[in-house]
């Protein structure tokens, strides 16, 4: 039996004061909230797509309107930096406005036969469940919610339990926008309770799913019982390689912010810095003074680059991870109150350590150095995780080559980049399942049939 939770306390992570307290949604919330979902997903979907694109458009418009409240209720909630939580408000609205774009573009296929006329429709799956983690909460909501309902579904979000308010807000939003009592619920509650129910509810006809990679494998097998569709986004550990050749100076300037941005907790933080033996010592020394410069404070001090940690048990993790002593390049953090913790390099670490292997999801990384192409390409792909990785080099023939060769799902040359709306994102091995984002996204929210209309004349 799971520990009955009654409601969220919601802390701000840089102060440790409450925020707020929301009550929490039972398995009795979310079955009426299914009922209630797939009432308005019926009436959505038999809405002309030129009207579910205007309602989708009008959402992206009222949430630009409201970008500064959302930020700063992201930067309260979850102790993202200023800068990050408008950059997140606008990703949500600039998912919407893609999202909205696809309505009228998802085109099934005309596939030639013999004796009639063959076509696929894509229709929509009916309710789709969408579990958040507390890292981004409102993008990853966005990046399930906007998608599905564009394709016609309903969505319920389960934000997780430290970050519901963006998530509830935004409902309110699409309320306001127009959108359908209903068709986009909010179901705040303990991950065991209204996110297991989720995925045991045979009215969900998908989840998508965002978190721990130990979470992620239980969604998938519970849903494997009522073949449910799953996408998983999972964790990671990815690589940061730079090669001799590369420009040195660019490569160890961009690093910091790398592995540093929310504080590390980001799936794609380039954690495992492995730099060529003959540029190591010249890396670390450029490394080094990037890293103590790092501003990390108030995370609404418009030139903070760096916030505290989401949670106190969040907090300890890290610590775990980097006992005393360890020899490496420390930043500053605060120090009292909010769950801080300096940004982190490690040195001399064993390439099998836990820390150089598991996701902490702080502002932890090492470096260790490779001896050629070969070797670079074995310790990237030494971890059970696949999501992303940057290759720096010159060499062209060189980024193709290893880009063939890291098996993960994210990568890019001589740049961080990961993540962008219209480009496809998800993990290789146990990184995830499934793609999102991109020219598909909509897609994924739906079921192709195929109809055969025969030209024959009914049979005699
Ligand atoms: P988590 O997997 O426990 O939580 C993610 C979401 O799943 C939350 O909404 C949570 O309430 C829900 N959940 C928890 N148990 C559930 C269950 N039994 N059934 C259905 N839903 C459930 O992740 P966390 O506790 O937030 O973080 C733990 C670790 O997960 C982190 O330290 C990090 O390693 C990883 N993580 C990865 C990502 C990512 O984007 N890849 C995001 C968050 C966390």
């Amino acid at each position: 039996m799971p520990h009955v939770v009654h409601e969220l306390r919601v802390l701000d992570p840089a102060t440790e004061e409450v925020v707020a307290t929301v009550p929490a949604a039972t398995a009795a919330d979310v079955d009426a909230a299914v009922l209630r979902a797939s009432r308005a997903q019926l009436r959505w979907a038999a809405l002309a797509p030129g009207d579910r694109a205007r309602l989708l458009r009008r959402f992206a418009v009222v949430v630009d309107e409201h970008r500064e409240e959302l930020a700063r209720l992201e930067v309260r909630e979850a102790g993202h930096t200023i800068g990050n939580a408008r950059w997140e408000a606008g990703n949500v609205r600039d998912l919407l406005d893609y999202a909205a774009g696809g309505v009228e573009r998802l085109t099934g296929r005309q596939i030639p036969v013999a004796g009639g006329l063959d076509i696929t429709l894509l229709e929509p799956l009916g309710v789709v469940g969408v579990i958040a983690p507390w890292n981004f909460p409102m993008p990853i909501a966005a990046w399930g919610a906007a998608p599905a309902l564009a394709a016609g579904n309903a969505v319920l979000l389960k934000p997780a339990e430290t970050t519901p308010l963006t998530a509830l807000r935004l409902a309110e939003l699409a309320l306001e926008a127009g959108l359908p009592e209903h068709l986009l619920q909010v179901l705040p509650g303990a991950g065991p309770v209204a996110g297991d129910a989720l995925v045991e509810h045979p009215g969900v006809a998908k989840i998508v799913f965002t978190g721990s990679t130990s979470v992620g494998k239980q969604v998938l097998a519970k849903g494997a019982a009522l073949l449910k569709r799953v996408t998983l986004e999972l964790g990671g550990k990815s690589p940061n390689i730079v090669f001799a050749d590369a420009d040195i100076e660019a490569a160890a300037a961009a690093a910091p912010m790398s592995f540093l941005d929310n504080s590390g907790q980001d799936c794609c933080a380039r954690t495992r810095i492995l730099v060529q033996r003959s540029v190591y010592e010249r890396f670390l020394g450029l490394l080094a003074p990037a890293i103590e410069s790092v501003v990390v404070g108030d995370p609404s001090d418009e030139a903070t680059q760096m916030g505290p940690l989401i949670s106190r048990a969040q907090l300890e993790r890290v610590r775990s991870y980097v006992p005393a002593g360890l020899p490496g390049i420390r930043g500053k953090a605060p120090e009292g109150r909010g769950f801080w913790f300096p940004p982190t390099v490690l040195t001399d670490v064993e390439p099998h350590a836990r820390v150089a292997v598991e996701e902490v999801f702080g502002p932890v990384a090492v470096v260790l150095p490779f001896e050629d192409e070969a070797d670079a390409v074995r310790l990237a792909n030494a971890t059970d995780y696949g999501l992303a990785g940057s290759i720096w080099t010159r060499d062209v023939g060189r980024a193709l080559r290893v880009s063939g060769a890291v098996r993960a799902g994210n990568l890019s040359v001589n740049s961080h980049s990961s993540v962008r709306y219209w480009t496809p994102f998800g993990g290789f091995k146990q990184s995830g399942i499934g793609r999102e984002l991109g020219p598909d996204a909509l897609t994924a929210f739906t079921e192709t049939k195929n109809v055969f209309i025969s030209t024959e004349g009914p049979a005699q």
